[in-house]
């Protein structure tokens, strides 16, 4: 198949979150089983300060593309200096820009007018809002045309509560009719929906774990969009986001102090102190050191871990966290780091480097999120030997299996409730083992013998593809 993936960010051009990670690595693992894939994303300002440079593809009145080839898969960038030449993807600290209609409006523009150059695709596979008017387009503006008569899209939700939600004056300036501003179609409480396009006109839906495909047909969870995916249920699949093992392995990991693995666990306490050293935490054996590497959002329960820090402490252990997001809770987290020094670290700002280390150096990895699609450390944590500590949601609740000392199956510590009370007990739970070195050691070696390699997830689009290039 030609299949082409349309994604705001993508590992290693462009990253705020695990999406990038998942386009950086789904269509090399689907090019390894003989398909022909291409990744089409804004030609940012990071792109060139990440190293790249791509040489000019095609010209036209309105566009620009660029290209490169990375592995297997095709890389094309659109070129826009008014729109993508910016310090972030998507806004500052106080707050989106606001012209981000017309930025992704303009890249759904230019997937669609890309396609005649680089031929026809058999399935287009959308990203969350950023892409959501790819799939409308080519609905209302291309099916007649023989280029996209065949081709099958394919809208993978991410995270349900970022929604591309603007106003209506931009439907007439994206071109898209002004008939379909209703409940039915784009409206969405008064604004025009991004998300909602992208699930109305793709042919297929698709989120990042069964557990949150399960939840966002749910009030609690569907942030208003349950009843418009509950019509569509039957075009929706859940499938859980892989891993890239040529990135995240502390067997080759270049960025760590020293590499280790399961059998020759050795370098972990190097890395170990090379984060302490980073955040200036004394070594203690001890006490574990807990890592999180997150968007500082709400949605990750930070607010949580802020609140209960003083009873996180008495329990004996320090504290590494690696973060980037609201205003608000940038300067919390800066105000905890200077209140419990020496204990608590808090490096705000987005570092890969950082977050590496952080992974190999830890003794566990916290991650309370109040809801997670799929959520990427707490599987990188059990490739690191690194014992994730996570609430009971989504993603973490389909692969987090809560540890029985008894019986000494699960790899990892898992609470219900969003609460300080619930989380505490988790980690008094997990301190408790980490202080039996035998059965800390069986607990790393159930996590490190987990397998979440993108072969398998990679099988399973393509049975999803071929599922539904033949049957709609
Ligand atoms: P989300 O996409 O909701 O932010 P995921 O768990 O799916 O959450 O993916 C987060 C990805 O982004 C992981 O690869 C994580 O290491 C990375 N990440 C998050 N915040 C930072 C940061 N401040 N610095 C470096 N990497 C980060």
């Amino acid at each position: 198949m030609n299949i082409l993936f349309v994604s705001s960010e993508v590992v290693p051009f462009a990253k705020t979150g695990g999406l990038a990670d998942v386009i950086g690595a789904l269509p090399e693992a689907l090019s390894k089983r003989g398909h022909t894939c291409s990744v089409i994303l804004p030609l940012y300002k990071c792109v060139k300060e990440n190293g790249f440079d791509p040489a000019l593809f095609k010209e036209e009145k309105d566009f620009k593309f660029y290209f490169l080839k990375h592995g297997n898969v095709n890389i094309y960038f659109i070129e826009s200096d008014e729109y993508y030449n910016r310090d972030q993807l998507y806004g500052i600290p106080q707050g989106d820009y606001p012209d981000n209609a017309l930025r992704f409006g303009f890249f759904a523009k230019a997937i669609v007018a890309l396609i005649p150059h680089i031929g026809r695709q058999d399935i287009i596979h959308c990203n969350d809002w950023q892409t959501g008017l790819v799939p409308l387009y080519i609905r209302l503006f291309h099916k007649k045309d023989s280029l996209f008569s065949d081709t099958k899209t394919l809208f993978t939700i991410h995270n349900m509560a970022y929604q591309g939600l603007f106003g209506r004056e931009y439907m007439r300036r994206l071109n898209i009719p002004g008939k379909l501003f209703n409940m039915h179609g784009l409206e969405f409480y008064g604004r025009m929906s991004f998300l909602k396009a992208g699930i109305i006109y793709s042919d297929a839906i698709s989120s990042v774990s069964k557990g949150y495909a399960r939840e966002i047909l749910t009030k609690e969870l569907g942030c208003g969009l349950d009843g418009l995916l509950n019509t569509r249920k039957k075009a929706l699949y859940g499938i859980v986001n892989g891993v890239d093992y040529s990135v995240w392995n502390p067997e080759t990991d270049k960025f760590i102090a020293k590499k280790y693995s399961a059998r020759d666990m050795g370098g972990k306490l190097e890395c170990k102190k090379d984060v302490l050293g980073e955040y200036g935490i004394k070594y203690d054996p001890s006490r574990p050191l807990i890592g999180m590497i997150t968007r500082l959002a709400e949605q990750k329960g930070i607010d949580i871990v802020a609140d209960c820090m003083d009873k996180l402490l008495e329990l004996g252990i320090d504290l590494a966290l690696l973060g980037f997001g609201d205003e608000k809770y940038n300067n919390i987290f800066k105000g905890l780091s200077e209140k419990y020094k020496g204990h608590v670290g808090a490096r705000i700002g987005f570092d890969n480097v950082l977050a590496h280390k952080i992974e190999a150096g830890s003794d566990m990895f916290l991650m309370p999120s109040r809801y997670e699609p799929c959520g990427l450390n707490q599987l990188y944590s059990m490739k690191y030997a690194t014992v994730p500590v996570v609430r009971a949601v989504g993603g973490l609740d389909d692969t987090v299996e809560d540890f029985d000392p008894v019986t000494k199956k699960g790899n990892g510590f898992k609470f219900q409730e969003a609460y300080g009370e619930a989380l505490l007990a988790s980690m008094k739970k997990a301190v408790e083992v980490f202080k039996n070195k035998d059965l800390w050691n069986t607990l790393l070696q159930n996590g490190l013998s987990c397998d979440y390699s993108w072969a398998a997830s990679a099988e399973k689009y393509e049975k999803l593809y071929n599922e539904f290039v033949k049957i709609i």
